[in-house]
């Protein structure tokens, strides 16, 4: 069983190479940010609590995230792997998956983070914005809030997983095949 977290800025890629590398290595993908916009579109309770915290760019609160993964993985008991994407974004979470991760005696594997300039970023947000119809990238003072969250909040994470040797940057600057072939390569050494 292997478990693999993809990191980043806003933009750069996450939830696209997250697509490849289930697929490529029959892994269950768990996205914060997909289950997150699943409530507010359902209009469910939770989604009528976190609508504005999207809507402005901010984090949603770890225990809302950890309750959300923990039932996830409760619900999901034989899987093969875990790919998460957009989760840890904090210490607190990332200390928290590594103790569920724990209880089933199969940690994390390898942290991926994508590494490409903020000025990037922010034209790849503004486009998807249009594209997409999705409020919170239509407005580049939101899209520079949630990159500052970014390097103030999440980046810091990165330091746990280089501690336990599990962390690779790879350049996210150019085609999700490019970005692919660095994560592809570095599977390899570590599988
Ligand atoms: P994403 O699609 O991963 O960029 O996430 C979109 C939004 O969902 C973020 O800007 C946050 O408001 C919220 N979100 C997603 N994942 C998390 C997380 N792990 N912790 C806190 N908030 C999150």
């Amino acid at each position: 069983m292997i478990n693999i977290i993809i990191a980043g800025p806003p933009g750069s890629g996450k939830g696209t190479l997250a697509k490849i590398v289930v697929e490529k290595y029959n892994l269950t993908h768990f996205s914060t940010g997909d289950m997150l916009r699943q409530e507010v579109e359902n209009n469910t309770p939770l989604g009528q609590e976190v609508a504005c915290i999207l809507e402005r760019g901010d984090l949603v609160c770890d225990d809302i995230v950890i309750g959300m993964i923990t039932h996830e993985l409760e619900d999901h008991p034989q899987m093969t792997g875990f790919l998460f994407d957009g989760f840890p974004r904090t210490i607190v979470q990332a200390k928290a998956l590594d103790k569920l991760l724990k209880a089933k005696e199969s940690p994390v594997n390898l942290m991926i983070l994508l590494d490409l300039p903020d000025k990037i970023c922010i034209e790849r947000i503004l486009r998807r914005g249009t594209i997409e119809n999705r409020s919170d990238d239509t407005h580049e003072y939101k899209v520079q809030h949630r990159l500052n969250t970014y390097h103030t909040v999440t980046k810091p994470i990165v330091e746990h997983y280089k501690k336990q040797g599990k962390f690779i940057a790879v350049d996210s600057s150019k085609t999700p095949e490019h970005t692919f072939n660095q994560v592809e390569a570095c599977l390899k050494r570590i599988l």
